[in-house]
């Protein structure tokens, strides 16, 4: 047999049929498995052939719409795309919670980004930070040379922060250009002008410039939200109580703090990928943000009103845009920004803020009262079922039987469907 190689040169030279058949050659596929990677949905072939390198398919997600979200007396119904089952309503549901006392309050997001220059070998650390503070307005004036349209918008390169740092290499001076990046996400405006900045330090200082890239602790875009969710849908006083009890432990707990905060994000990068947006962006500035302390904590807080209602906060930075990117290229994200209807990348950050507020609450009130596990069943026994080959016509009630037996796995779902064929009334 002949033997089975990854070091295949040049494949990105092929079309997109002229890889399936050789990757077909090298994997063995059939022909079910042809047809999938041939279904581009929306996509023309060439447009995805332009978005990644290798490209052999288009991989589809289900796309979702949570509802009830009242977000600064405004309405949204907004879109969702993730896999995991429960999710989506579990926001609507903590939505509907927290409009009956008036829906979410989001702050304004200012959307600046930080674009980080790294400066070695410097003689004297002190004279080139004061040179380089004398030369603030001319290297903001190079970057700004940089991205005219965001300029003539109102946005631009607004500052510079000087930071010194201890390495392991000896002290570096870290230069964070600060960017009013506007409706962009802004990584690319950012990293252009700091590339463009980097000889003129040089040039000032006189050390030497390795990296030149975005930070994606996007702390001075912080989107922060609140809203009160009301104790009697939440479930009555005792499961408040778990919920403060459930907040406390992932305060003092970090192996509970990324659980809880990756319930957070359910909502967040769900939003994310819809709106064609970066999801490892959102993700790493979430959890860097998360541990800023030097302890990893909550992204949320929760306390009780007078009237023993829950109030949840959250503060999390979010870079989210609504133009540049895969905003305006990918047809199904263009249309999520069309349903959710934001004017402004600051109002996206606002919504994707108390998305995640929701979806924590919608998570540690199901935590505190029957478990996770009961709104994840129906589902869940469905993809079992599927999984263990039961045909789409009797997946509903092979599930329904797995879940009244409290037995959902793959060898009983086929024991269900064995009595099914058999003729056994279930
Ligand atoms: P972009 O460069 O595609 O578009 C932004 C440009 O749009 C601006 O430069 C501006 O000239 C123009 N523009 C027009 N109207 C505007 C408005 N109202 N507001 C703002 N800009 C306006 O996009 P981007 O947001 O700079 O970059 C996002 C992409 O960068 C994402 O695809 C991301 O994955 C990628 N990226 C991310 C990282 C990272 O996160 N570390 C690094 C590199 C690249």
């Amino acid at each position: 047999m002949k033997e089975f190689r990854s070091d295949i040169s040049g494949f990105y030279k092929l079309s997109i049929d002229e890889r399936q058949k050789l990757l077909s050659e090298l994997v063995d596929l059939n022909q079910d498995d042809l047809e999938i990677l041939s279904t581009f949905g929306y996509f023309q072939p060439a447009q995805i052939d332009n978005l990644i390198e290798n490209v052999v398919g288009s991989y589809q997600l289900p796309l979702g719409l949570a509802f009830n979200f009242k977000i600064n007396d405004k309405d949204f119904i907004i879109p969702m795309v993730i896999e995991e089952p429960s999710v989506v309503a579990a926001a609507s549901n903590a939505a509907k919670m927290a409009r009956k006392h008036g829906g979410f309050h989001s702050d304004e997001v200012k959307p600046i980004m930080i674009s980080q220059i790294q400066i070695t070998q410097l003689k004297d650390i002190e004279v080139a930070i004061e040179s380089l503070k004398k030369s603030k307005e001319l290297l903001l004036k190079i970057a700004n040379e940089q991205d005219p349209i965001l300029n003539k918008l109102g946005g631009g390169a607004q500052d510079i922060e000087i930071r010194e740092i201890h390495t392991n290499k000896g002290k570096m001076l870290i230069l964070h250009l600060l960017v009013n990046v506007l409706d962009a996400m802004g990584a690319n405006v950012v990293n252009t002008m700091a590339e463009a900045i980097s000889p003129k330090i040089e040039e000032i200082c006189g050390g030497k410039i390795y990296l030149r890239i975005v930070s994606n602790l996007a702390t001075h875009r912080l989107a922060r939200s609140r809203a009160t969710f009301d104790k009697e849908m939440l479930g009555g006083t005792e499961v408040v109580e778990g919920i403060l009890n459930a907040y406390e432990f992932a305060l003092a707990d970090p192996y509970r703090a990324t659980t809880h905060n990756k319930g957070i994000m359910n909502g967040i990068v769900a939003l994310t990928l819809a709106t064609g947006n970066d999801t490892r962006a959102i993700e790493s500035g979430a959890h860097a943000f998360a541990s800023i302390s030097g302890k990893y904590s909550p992204l949320t807080k929760f306390k009780l009103d007078s009237d023993g209602n829950l109030i949840g906060e959250i503060e999390v930075p979010l870079a989210l845009g609504i133009i540049g990117g895969m905003t305006k290229i990918h047809p199904m994200a263009r249309l999520a920004l069309k349903i959710l209807n934001v004017k402004s990348a600051s109002e996206l950050s606002q919504v994707g803020a108390a998305l995640g507020l929701a979806q924590n609450v919608a998570a540690l009130r199901a935590l505190a009262s029957e478990g996770i596990q009961k709104g994840h069943m129906s589902l869940h026994s469905r993809n079992i079922a599927k999984l263990a080959g039961v045909p789409d016509d009797l997946i509903e009630k092979v599930s329904k039987n797995m879940i009244k037996d409290k037995k959902i796995r793959v060898d009983y779902a086929k024991e269900i469907l064995k009595k099914i064929n058999e003729g056994k009334n279930l």
